[in-house]
């Protein structure tokens, strides 16, 4: 079995590596497009807070956050996972009424989330954060480094047999799967299948195959910045029920994001935007005020319009797997393999109905 995968974020890295792991000939090809999602993702890996009312977003998610654990084990490198847990905070302790409602009713299905308990000084926990706050502690979220788990999968992948390909990708509409990877002087690749996993880019890939794919970008501006001689490694992460999140990492690093904006395929760091994140990320944290910025990060989030994620196949021999929008951290490992089991023939190991592209 020849599988082309087009697009080497999180999602088509995972899914090649699931595919040469099954003995699959796995050629990935990736344009290195600006705005990639994978290396602006913040990292957070806390799904049971979130989709209150989708339970086909929560189950994908859900399943995404458990299938961590044994990937670490599996990649036996690296990637930045840790367990540090989530501090959900508001300046109305009433505010965290309805998520403390949502984790007990989900907690027994999901008891990896850990106890939820109520925090009485979270800048204990999470030193720069205002006194004012109220929160909760959600012990089995994690923080990942979205470009050390799509790197770690590609070179395990590699070790596989996966070839690697610098090039951006077309699709002809004739034989279906035929790939033209233009790497300088332009390779055709024959391949059984194909998996788009584009991100942003996934509709456009597909269209010469005569289906529209309402998959659109969502620009995301994130900002790091570092507290020189501070242990930031096992913070928890901090979500605030509105307003922008921030994360702790080695190296006394801290991630601050992020912006949410519909402006289309226009991947920049603006003024304004960071003016957003670093106003809002020093009301929930004025200790932040004096860290060194030390980096600014943009990506498209792929978004598929009809509203959760777009997995499943367009063609008889082409899959598409994307749309995980401000999930895919989360998800996308876990929407790899499905992609994997979807091109092999295999039963995937979540019931892709929800998530199936709407055909006309
Ligand atoms: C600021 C920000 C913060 C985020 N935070 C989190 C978080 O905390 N937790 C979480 O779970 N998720 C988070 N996300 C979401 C997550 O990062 C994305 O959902 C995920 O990375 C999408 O991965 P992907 O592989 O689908 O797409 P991408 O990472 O965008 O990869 C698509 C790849 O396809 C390539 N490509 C496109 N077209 C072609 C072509 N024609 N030929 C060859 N290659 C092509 C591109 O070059 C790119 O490398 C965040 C996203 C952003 C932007």
């Amino acid at each position: 079995m020849r599988v082309v995968v087009i697009g080497s974020g999180i999602v088509g890295a995972a899914a090649a590596y699931y595919l040469s792991g099954r003995g699959a000939a796995v050629t990935v090809v990736d344009g290195g497009y600006q705005g990639e999602a994978t290396q602006a993702g913040a990292g957070i890996v806390c799904p049971w807070v979130d989709h209150p009312e989708d339970p086909d977003w929560y189950r994908l998610t859900r399943e995404g956050a458990r299938h961590y654990p044994k990937l670490v084990e599996e990649l036996g490198e690296d990637i930045g996972y840790a367990k540090v847990g989530a501090l959900l905070v508001a300046e109305d302790p009433a505010d965290l009424e309805p998520v403390r409602a949502l984790l007990r009713r989900r907690h027994p299905a999901a008891p990896e989330m850990g106890d939820v308990t109520d925090v009485s000084a979270p800048a204990e926990l999470f030193p720069p954060l205002s006194d004012t706050l109220s929160a909760l502690l959600v012990p089995g979220a994690a923080r990942v480094d979205g470009s050390s788990v799509r790197d770690a999968l590609l070179r395990a992948a590699v070790a596989q047999g996966t070839e690697v390909r610098t090039g951006a990708a077309t699709l002809t509409p004739d034989g279906e799967v035929f790939v033209r990877a233009t790497t300088g002087e332009g390779v055709r690749l024959d391949a059984d299948m194909v998996i788009v996993a584009a991100g942003a880019w996934t509709g456009q890939v597909c269209r010469p195959l005569g289906v529209e794919l309402p998959v659109f970008p969502r620009r995301g501006q994130i900002l790091h910045a570092t507290l020189e001689g501070v242990d930031t490694a096992w913070w928890p992460m901090v979500l605030p029920r509105s307003g922008p999140y921030l994360l702790g990492f080695p190296e006394s690093r801290v991630v601050i994001g992020a912006t949410v904006e519909d402006v289309g395929f226009s991947p920049r760091v603006t003024m304004g935007g960071l003016n957003e994140v670093i106003e809002a990320g020093l009301r929930v944290a004025p200790g932040l005020f004096g860290a060194t910025v030390t980096e600014t990060r943009v990506g498209l989030r792929p978004v598929y319009a009809p509203g959760s994620a777009l997995i499943g196949p367009v063609t008889a021999r082409v899959v598409v797997a994307t749309g995980l929008s401000a999930y895919g951290l989360t998800a996308g490992p876990f929407t790899g393999r499905i992609a994997a089991a979807l091109a092999l023939g295999e039963e995937p190991p979540l019931d892709i109905t929800p998530y199936a592209p709407a055909i006309g």
